[in-house]
């Protein structure tokens, strides 16, 4: 299908490739012993229809996500975006190192996309060498599939192969250039398009591309919400409002499970609305609104608070890339404005489930409001303080904290503990809501384990010592990241993060 949009076939680097969506590209091998360090038995059973046991031992599997052998049929793509990075407009970007090998219908009839990351250069690479290091591909293994098993809309990873091939990295930009190895990730998603997707042809004055590229995503991937037809301004508005409507949903959605993506810009935004490109992205330890993962960026553009706004910004981004095509720019507005609502609706809806109250109250948001003030003020574990929310028992008189409520214990040190728990007993009171039931949806909505940064650093640690078993346990526990597990206890990953990870430091480099 992808196979239909305009390919250009020029495969040396350039500037700008104007009017194309696609550039033909062949993955770069890599040239050294390449190994298996991990994959999701997962993504590779449930999506891919792959038996993950006889994949492990598979040479041509491992040369595959190498980029060293191309199914036969197969024609990489790299695909042409562009982008608002940090807020400016930075014009051609692209797949730099990352390449499109095809598309895939499942068993389950569902189409997936298949992508390497860090296969080497493309025309789009400028002056990127078109490779990935281990630590940001661990990162974005284990990250990608904790999200899935989150429940949080997201690309998938089904494998992650090292090599020892140099590449050379200054990880914190302070001149201290170091020699790291290169990996690479087999990424999978519905659809890799971004805002940017749009924008390079909008911003170019490549209509009748842009146009092309608008009904291929309706065809695509939302004939489910919009009847394939001879396709009008209604679908494109219509389209525009599905978007708007997922990305506040999306927005809400990370909030709630704490997620900091770290480069929100519109050339890492999906139209599917998915979590992609995961690279200094960290989730709160200790609650902070202000929270920046990623170290390079100064002003805070992307901290935690700020990411509904930045969704606002990147959908109005979209809305000035679609208004080539739009004969009533109003009717886009009309649906960007709809966004505040949608979004603030499913905080509160995914918040609320957080308390294990899934009715509506009147006075919910002064109960998330309240609890999140407590939070901040105490600096208490985010994930830990809505899970240990299991182990207060409203319907007691006095609501008694747990001794092994530890996040708990530092929140009840505010003023405001009481008033919390008479308002949170309050709502239960006038719902109906019993403990037990309260205490299922808990359980099943706020994780025992997230990928905190701390777990990763250790995971990457030892997987630079060529030892994958961390980069694997972590993995395993992450899938079932609503039950306490053994030997997660015994690593101490549901207590809270040691104070070495205050100093942890994740930049752009990748
Ligand atoms: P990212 O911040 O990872 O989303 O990347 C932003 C842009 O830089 C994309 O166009 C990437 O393809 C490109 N890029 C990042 N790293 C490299 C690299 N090592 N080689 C080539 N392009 C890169
Ligand atoms: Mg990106």
């Amino acid at each position: 299908m992808l196979l239909n949009l305009p390919i250009d076939s020029i495969i040396k680097s350039q500037a700008f490739i104007p009017r194309t969506v696609f550039s033909k590209v062949s993955p770069t091998s890599l040239k050294t012993r390449s190994k298996l360090a991990a994959v999701s038995t997962d993504a590779l059973s449930r999506i891919l229809d792959l038996d993950a046991e006889s994949v492990a031992d598979s040479e041509l599997f491992v040369d595959f996500v190498s980029g060293n052998a191309v199914l036969s049929g197969s024609v990489p793509l790299a695909h042409r975006y562009g982008g608002h990075q940090f807020g400016s407009w930075a014009n051609q970007l692209g797949d730099g190192r990352a390449v499109l090998l095809g598309e895939y219908i499942n068993s389950h009839g569902e189409y997936w996309e298949l992508q390497l990351k860090g296969s080497g250069k493309t025309p789009y690479s400028r002056a990127g060498d078109g490779r990935a290091v281990i630590r940001s591909s661990v990162r974005e293994f284990l990250a990608s599939e904790a999200m899935f098993h989150l429940g949080i809309p997201t690309s998938r990873a089904a494998a992650l192969v090292v090599s020892d091939d140099p590449v050379y990295r200054d990880q914190f930009y302070d001149g201290h250039m170091k020699t790291e190895r290169a990996a690479v990730v087999l990424r999978l998603a519905p659809s890799w398009f971004r805002i940017g997707s749009l924008e390079i042809l909008a911003r170019n004055g490549e209509h009748d591309e842009l146009k092309q590229l608008v009904e291929f995503v309706l065809q695509h991937y939302f004939h489910a919400y919009i009847t394939p037809k001879e396709y009008g301004q209604d679908d494109y508005i219509q389209l525009y409002g599905i978007i708007v409507n997922q990305t506040a949903d999306l927005m809400a959605k990370w909030q709630s499970v704490g997620f900091a993506h770290g480069v929100c810009n519109t050339d890492n935004f999906s139209l599917l609305s998915i979590t992609i490109d995961y690279g200094p992205f960290g989730f709160l330890d200790a609650y902070d609104p202000n929270f920046i993962p990623n170290s390079s960026d100064d002003e805070g553009r992307y901290a935690y608070k700020k990411q509904p706004e930045v969704g606002f910004f990147n959908l109005n981004k979209l809305r000035e890339a679609m208004l080539p095509l739009i004969q009533s720019p109003a009717q886009l507005d009309a649906a960007l404005e709809k966004y505040w609502n949608r979004f603030y609706r499913a905080y509160n809806r995914e918040f609320m489930k957080k308390f294990g109250v899934i009715r509506e109250h009147q006075d919910s948001q002064k109960l998330i409001a309240v609890f999140l003030d407590i939070l901040t003020a105490t600096g208490a574990d985010f994930t830990a303080s809505f899970r240990q929310l299991n182990l207060l028992l409203l319907a007691e008189d006095v609501v008694q904290i747990p001794t092994d409520a530890w996040a708990l214990h530092k929140a009840s040190r505010h003023k405001k503990w009481n008033y919390f728990t008479s308002l949170y007993r309050n709502i239960a009171l006038d719902i109906r809501l019993s403990d037990s039931e309260r205490i299922n949806v808990i359980n099943s909505t706020n994780p025992v384990y997230i990928l905190r940064n701390w777990m990763a650093q250790q995971a990457i640690m030892t997987a630079e010592q060529d030892d994958f078993s961390e980069v694997n346990d972590l993995w395993q526990i992450l899938r079932t990241p609503y039950t306490e597990q053994a030997y997660a206890e015994k690593r101490g990953f549901s207590r809270e993060s040691p104070k070495w990870a205050k100093y942890l430091k994740v930049s752009c480099s990748s």
